[in-house]
């Protein structure tokens, strides 16, 4: 059979098709895991397939076994997925799922969380909301009612204070112009009081300042917190009557999720912004909504003044129990990056031969940490270096241990062809400074000076350098 198939033109990480198999059609998306860290590879794909309610009967029949309808309605490219243990398919809309869950099951980083001491994360996410299907999502369905001004030129620029004037000027606009609401949001994360977080709006008409509020957002990080603030101004804003709404925060990455349904930190108050802002925007098809970024620190009033809104509630609101996912993994990270530092002190995990200075022991789950990312994609180089800083490499010394029997000398000079003879006295070999090897073990920067050794020595620490066993 084939099954044609068309891209919906919707968001390409959603990854949403149709498909028509006869008079069916079928949607299907992918939720996509949580990003990042070792929650990527532990999290279940799900997969949804949304029919009409009119098709349903075909689609029971169908879906007698969903694993070969998933087969049928699979792009090639996505092939793989299938063979993932987590793959749950849904028919939203059926009968039989018509009572879908309340809630996602807990997510991997749950389970992980509560082997440890710490904190165990309170967050729920609502990837099978409504509000998530492709296609009928809040900006799918009211594209022209929300109007995103996020874009500016960087605060370095010199076209930066033009626009900041421009922005004052449209602002002023604002104040005189009692149809439309606005509001100033902002989170504030106190690292030193044991991470407390607090977020805070204020919202007004014209001149007037309607209402402000600040609430504890418990244990979360800095973009949860600012989330919340946009989320708190929009449930008041919404229940207001206007014909726009501007929300202003000075957090990108927090304004343009707010209205993002897909799996994200913080998903759940996004999942109610698009319920409340859906219900304000069908009451009046003249509605719209401005989630409009501000500058921090510019001296904007409002701004300003929610700043310390928030900032005064971390200190004195009194902190509640909940903890975000984000927050949680930020810990269950720092966590394991904390063990993995104590290892990286110990001989037995690093190895009696590993160069003696404590900046090469630093360790980074992200990019390759501060050594890899000397070498950069550069195989060969990245093995010479390994070579050098374990003393595990092709050298007389370790024949010496494991080959006694074959030639250690040096091809060039009299001793033992050891590190310490590579690094600092051997004449085969260029090098910046007399004593080299010293001076990589007290050195503040001892990486990019070995990796410079390296490629000024192309042969050192392989195989092409080795004693030569004929004269032995
Ligand atoms: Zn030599």
């Amino acid at each position: 059979m084939t099954v044609p198939f068309s891209l919906l033109g919707l968001s390409k990480d959603a990854a949403a098709y149709t498909v028509e198999l006869a008079d069916l059609v079928i949607r299907v998306w992918s939720t996509e895991a949580l990003a990042g860290g070792t929650n990527s590879q532990l999290a279940a794909t799900v997969f949804y397939l949304h029919c009409s309610s009119a098709r349903i009967c075909r689609a029971s029949r169908l879906m007698s076994d969903p694993r070969k309808l998933l087969r049928h309605v699979t792009p090639a490219h996505l092939y793989h997925r299938r063979s993932l243990p987590g793959i749950k398919l849904l028919v939203v809309n059926s009968p039989i799922l018509r009572s879908l869950p309340a809630r996602a099951q807990p997510l991997p980083l749950n389970f992980i969380a509560s082997s440890l001491s710490s904190d165990i994360p309170a967050e729920d996410f609502l990837p099978e909301h409504a509000e998530c299907w492709p296609g009928d999502r809040l900006v799918d369905m009211f594209p022209d009612s929300i109007i995103f001004h996020t874009s500016h030129p960087k605060k370095s620029s010199n076209l930066f204070n033009q626009w900041l004037e421009q922005f004052r000027d449209g602002l002023s606009l604002l104040c005189n112009d009692d149809t439309v609401l606005y509001a100033f949001s902002d989170g504030s994360v106190l690292p030193d009081k044991r991470n407390r977080v607090a977020a805070a709006y204020r919202a007004y008409r014209g001149q007037q300042e309607l209402s402000r509020k600040s609430i504890s957002c418990g244990r979360t990080t800095s973009y949860d917190a600012e989330l919340q603030g946009l989320s708190l101004a929009l449930h008041y804003l919404t229940s207001q009557d206007a014909t726009a709404i501007y929300l202003f925060c000075d957090n990108e990455s927090a304004l343009t999720s707010l209205f993002d349904t897909r799996l994200h930190a913080s998903q759940m108050l996004s999942v109610l912004a698009c319920r409340k802002a859906r219900a304000w925007l069908e009451a009046d098809p003249n509605r719209t909504i401005h989630p409009s970024w501000c500058p921090g620190h510019a001296d904007i009033e409002q701004n300003e003044q929610v700043d310390v809104d928030a900032k005064t509630a971390a200190t004195t609101t009194p902190p509640i129990a909940f903890i975000s996912h984000a927050y949680a993994r930020q810990q269950v990270t720092a966590e394991a990056t904390k063990e993995w530092q104590l290892l990286a002190h110990q001989m037995s995990y690093c190895g009696h031969g590993f160069l003696a200075n404590h900046r090469l022991r630093k360790v980074s789950h992200i990019g390759g940490g501060p050594t890899l990312t000397l070498t950069g994609t550069d195989t060969s180089l990245t093995a010479r270096f390994a070579r050098a800083v374990l003393d595990h490499a092709p050298t007389g010394e370790y024949r010496t241990r494991f080959f006694p029997n074959e030639n250690p000398l040096c091809n060039w000079c009299p001793p033992i062809q050891s590190r310490r003879h590579i690094l600092s006295t051997c004449i085969h070999y260029v090098r910046p400074r007399p004593n080299f090897e010293e001076f990589l073990k007290n050195s503040a920067e001892p990486g990019p000076s070995l990796v410079s050794f390296l490629k000024a020595n192309p042969s050192a620490f392989t195989f092409t350098d080795v004693p030569d066993d004929d004269i032995f």
